[in-house]
C-alpha cells in the first residue's frame, strides 16, 4: 500500500503528508501533484484550499481509497484582517492541518498525543502566547482547539517553557553563544545521520582542520570584540570531540581559550559521547582548560544493544567514564540515551534507567529513535526489529520516570521527522543545572556562531522575528579548502 498526498497550496505539502505519515508509521508516504496510476488500496489525501474573497478560507480535504472517494471534510473560516500576512499564512496552513487531522482522527480512530504539530520546536508556541500574556489555562486551551495537543503534552510544554524564562530574561542581540564542531568519530553508529568521519580515515586533516577553525574564529571573535558581542555559553559538539588525540585536542582547546577565553560566558560544554575515547589524561585537559559540562552519551546500557549499533564498547566502561569524569568534579554531566533502539523493549529501557539511577548525572536527555536517510540503519530497515509506537512510549514513560525519581525536571524538548511512535526528545535537569547553550539553540532564542566543518550559525534578529542562517560545507576537506568563504557567510549576517 501507498498514501499519496495532494495539496493546491504547495508550500503545505511536506506538511501534510507528515501529519500523515505519523498516523500510518512504516507505510511510504509521497506528495504528489498529479495523482494518475493508483492501485486498489492506496489510499490518496487530496487537500485544497480556497480564499473566497478577502478574508475567507475554505479548507476541504478528500480522501479515496484506490479511485473511490471514501470520504470528504470541509470546513469555511474567517480571517481576522487586522492580523500580518506571516500571521495569516500561518494560521491558514494551521487550519489545513487541523481538518487534515480530524479527518485522520475519524479515518484511523487514533488520536496523535502531538495532534496536528509538526514542527520541530513546540515550545515556541507556548513562549509566543506567554510573552503576548495569555494565562496557562487559556494556553493549554489553544493548544488544544488550535492543534489537538494532549493536556499531558501542553501541561509539559508550559512546564518546560516556565523552567526556560528566566533564562531567556536578559537575551540581548549582542549576547551570542559559540559552537565548534568536530565532525569526527571512532566509528559510525548505525543510526547516526550527522556528517561525521571516522578518525582512521580523516586523521591526515586534522592539522590542516584546526588550524582553518582557528583562521575562522580569529576573524569572528576580533569582529566580536569591535561591535562589544558577548559570549553566553560555549560548545565543542561533533560527532566526538574526544575522538582526536590529547595532541589534537589540546590544540582545538588552546585555539577556543586564545579566541574566546576572556569572553564572560558561563557555561562551556565539550561533548565526551563515547566512553572509548576519553580517558583520565582528557579528562584532565578538559578541566584544565576550564570546561564546565560534559557528556558522556550511553544511548543504552545493553551490552547486545551497543554491539548492534556498532558501539566498541562495552556497558561498564561507560559506568567507569563517568567514574572518572565524576573526580575531576565538572560542574554537569549529561547522559543521552535513545528510546526504540533495534531489538530493545520496556526491559532493557528497564535495565538501561537503573544503571543510570545510581550515576546520578547532572543532565539527562531522551532522544527518540529517528530512522534518517543518511544513516546506515535507513539501508537495512528489514534486518531489524524494532518497537511498535505502543512500546516507544511506554520506554519513554520508563526514561521519563527515571528523570524525575533523579530529582529532575524536563527543560527543554525538541521534535524530529521520522520518530519512532511521532514522540519528542526530551533533556531533564537537576534544576540550576539546566544547560544553557541547549535552550537557547532550541528555542531559536540567541544567535549562534558556528565554526567547523557542518557546523549551521544561526542569526536571529528578535526586532524583525526573522532567522538566517549560514551553514558551512560538510566536507572536511572541502571546509579546509573554502575557508575564507565560510567565514565571508558569517561576516554578511553579522552586519
Ligand atoms: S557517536 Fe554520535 S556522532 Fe558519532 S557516529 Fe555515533 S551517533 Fe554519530
Amino acid at each position: 500500500m501507498l498514501i499519496y498526498v495532494s495539496s493546491t497550496v504547495s508550500e503545505y505539502k511536506n506538511e501534510l503528508a507528515e501529519l500523515v505519515r505519523a498516523f500510518f508509521p512504516g507505510v511510504t508516504v509521497k506528495t504528489a501533484d498529479n495523482i494518475e496510476k493508483v492501485s486498489y488500496d492506496d489510499l490518496i489525501f487530496k487537500c485544497c484550499h480556497k480564499k473566497i474573497g478577502d478574508n475567507i478560507i475554505e479548507t476541504t480535504v478528500e480522501f479515496f481509497n484506490g479511485t473511490e472517494t471514501k470520504g470528504k471534510y470541509h470546513e469555511r473560516f474567517e480571517l481576522d484582517p487586522n492580523l500580518s500576512k506571516l500571521e495569516l499564512r500561518r494560521l491558514a496552513k494551521n487550519r489545513s492541518k487541523l481538518l487534515l487531522y480530524q479527518a485522520l482522527e475519524e479515518i484511523t480512530g487514533r488520536c496523535l498525543e502531538w495532534g496536528c504539530l509538526t514542527g520541530i520546536r513546540p515550545t515556541k508556541i507556548v513562549h509566543g502566547l506567554m510573552d503576548q500574556g495569555f494565562e496557562e489555562e487559556v494556553i493549554l486551551n489553544i493548544l488544544y482547539d488550535d492543534y489537538r495537543v494532549s493536556s499531558e503534552k501542553a501541561r509539559l510544554l508550559i512546564d518546560i517553557a516556565k523552567v526556560q524564562r528566566p533564562y531567556f530574561e536578559n537575551n540581548h542581540p549582542n549576547k551570542i553563544s559559540v559552537y565548534i564542531n568536530i565532525p569526527i568519530c571512532s566509528t559510525k553508529c548505525l543510526f547516526c545521520s550527522f556528517p561525521s568521519a571516522t578518525i582512521d580515515r580523516c586523521n591526515h586533516l586534522i592539522n590542516d582542520y584546526i588550524l582553518a577553525l582557528e583562521k575562522e574564529m580569529e576573524v569572528m571573535s576580533q569582529l566580536a570584540k569591535e561591535k562589544g558581542i558577548e559570549v553566553e555559553s560555549l560548545y565543542i559538539g561533533g560527532g566526538t570531540p574526544t575522538s582526536l588525540n590529547v595532541i589534537q585536542l589540546e590544540k582545538v582547546l588552546s585555539a577556543v581559550d586564545k579566541h574566546w577565553g576572556s569572553q564572560p560566558w558561563k557555561e562551556y560544554t565539550v561533548e565526551g559521547g563515547r566512553p572509548d575515547t576519553m580517558d583520565k589524561e582528557k579528562l584532565r585537559l578538559l578541566k584544565d582548560f576550564n570546561v564546565t559540562r560534559i557528556s558522556i552519551n550511553p544511548q543504552t546500557m545493553n551490552n547486545k544493544t551497543l554491539e548492534l549499533i556498532g558501539r566498541d564498547h562495552r556497558a561498564e566502561e561507560i559506568v567507569h567514564c563517568f567514574h572518572m569524569a565524576r573526580e575531576f568534579a565538572f560542574d554537569s554531566i549529561n547522559m543521552d540515551v535513545i528510546v526504540g533502539l533495534p531489538g530493545e523493549g520496556t526491559k532493557e529501557a528497564r535495565h538501561t534507567i537503573e544503571v543510570i539511577e545510581k550515576l546520578k548525572p547532572d543532565n539527562f536527555t531522551v532522544h527518540t529513535l529517528a530512522v534518517k536517510r543518511a544513516s546506515r540503519l535507513k539501508e537495512s530497515l528489514d534486518d531489524y526489529k524494532f518497537a511498535s509506537p505502543e512500546l516507544a512510549v511506554d520506554m519513554m514513560d520508563i526514561f521519563y520516570k527515571g528523570a524525575i525519581a533523579m530529582g529532575m525536571t524536563p527543560y527543554y524538548l525538541y521534535r524530529q521527522k521520522y520518530m519512532l511512535g511521532n514522540m519528542e526528545n526530551i533533556g531533564f535537569a537537576i534544576p540550576s543545572k539546566e544547560s544553557i547553550y541547549n535552550m537557547q539553540i532550541m528555542e531559536d532564542q540567541q544567535t549562534i556562531w558556528a565554526f567547523g566543518a557542518a557546523a549551521i550559525s544561526k542569526f536571529v534578529y528578535p526586532k524583525e522575528g526573522r532567522i538566517e542562517r549560514a551553514p558551512n560545507v560538510k566536507n572536511i576537506d572541502e571546509y579546509i579548502n573554502r575557508i575564507d568563504e565560510m567565514i565571508e557567510r558569517k561576516l554578511k549576517l553579522t552586519f
